[in-house]
């Protein structure tokens, strides 16, 4: 039946509600899933889900779209980066969860038994609250080759140029879903722990083209970015800090840069330097902590390459 729908979904066995609308076209069509703030600090993804959700009319939509406004509400109001504060674990690791597990699996239980029954997923993140990035979409190539190149259609269709095949799993969203046959792209636009309004608006376009793509809205009145300006990189390649500190980047995230080149340095309390870390490729740095603190395991910055 044709119509929308709000409410929260529960996770079983905690008291985490996860607030959800679904739109029902009138007419039969795919299922997509949208997901917001499985990181409770990336706001634009969250602010283009709920806008997104009120922008939907089932009259004109064909089939249906499930859009989880805020996947993570206790990092969300816990002003946490990277993890869920109750349990320290990173949602986007965790998929497919385990109705059994601590709450963050249970988490990734809830909203992945809604993606199992859905078409295609797009996973809306950006930078987390010290995390500096350059807009991205990321996709797997695993699991059966027609999903994979219809994740790899939604990511091109996405409108953002550059472009990352991410063969790593990790309990991430987008591999998971993929090996799962369920086509699914993970976008990240925004950075810093700012409601951008630039990057809210380039997660909104990106669904409508989605939408476009997948035959369930028609003419969503945006242009075509032209296929040659797309770059994909096959390659990414992360550097941790080795040891806790004050953090220095050396590099810019857009930065082009060559192997061997510092990307960051560690001093100590004292100002000396501890540990100075080299791009271990050539490449461009798409991420960037942006922390003067750091503790040892953290991610530093990111260089992809072809
Ligand atoms: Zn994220």
């Amino acid at each position: 039946m044709s119509g929308t729908e709000r409410g929260y979904l529960d996770v079983d066995g905690t008291a985490v509600k996860i607030p959800y609308t679904r739109v029902e076209g009138r007419q039969a069509g795919p299922h997509l899933l949208v997901t917001g703030g499985v990181h409770g600090g990336e706001y634009p993804g969250i602010e283009a889900a709920i806008r997104f959700a009120s922008m939907l009319d089932p009259r004109t939509l064909r089939g249906g779209v499930t859009i989880i406004h805020m996947a993570n509400p206790p990092a969300f109001y816990g002003k946490s980066q990277y993890v869920v504060p109750l349990d320290g674990k990173n949602l986007n690791r965790e998929f497919p969860g385990s109705a059994r597990g601590t709450v963050s699996q249970r988490m990734a239980y809830a909203v992945f038994q809604l993606a199992r029954h859905a078409d295609a997923w797009v996973d809306l993140h950006g930078g987390d609250i010290h995390e500096a990035l350059v807009p991205f979409v990321i996709y797997s190539p695993l699991g059966n080759p027609a999903v994979a190149e219809r994740s790899r259609s939604m990511a091109h269709a996405y409108g953002i140029s550059v472009l990352v095949e991410s063969a790593s799993l990790e309990g991430g969203s987008y591999a998971t879903a993929s090996l799962n046959g369920i086509a699914a792209i993970l976008a990240e636009s925004g950075q810093m722990g700012q409601l951008d309004e630039a990057a809210v608006q380039r997660h909104l376009d990106g669904l409508f083209r989605v939408l476009h793509l997948l035959g369930m809205l028609d003419h969503p009145g945006l242009s075509e970015i032209p296929p040659d300006s797309h770059r994909v990189y096959t390659r990414n390649l992360w550097v941790h800090a080795p040891v806790g500190g004050l953090h220095y980047p050396a590099v810019r995230v857009g930065d082009e840069v060559r192997k061997g080149q510092i990307g960051a340095r560690i001093q100590n309390e004292w100002g000396e330097v501890v540990a100075e870390m080299a791009a271990p490729s050539d490449g461009r740095v798409l991420f960037q902590a942006t922390s003067l603190a750091i503790t040892p395991g953290d991610p530093l910055f990111a260089v992809v390459a072809p």
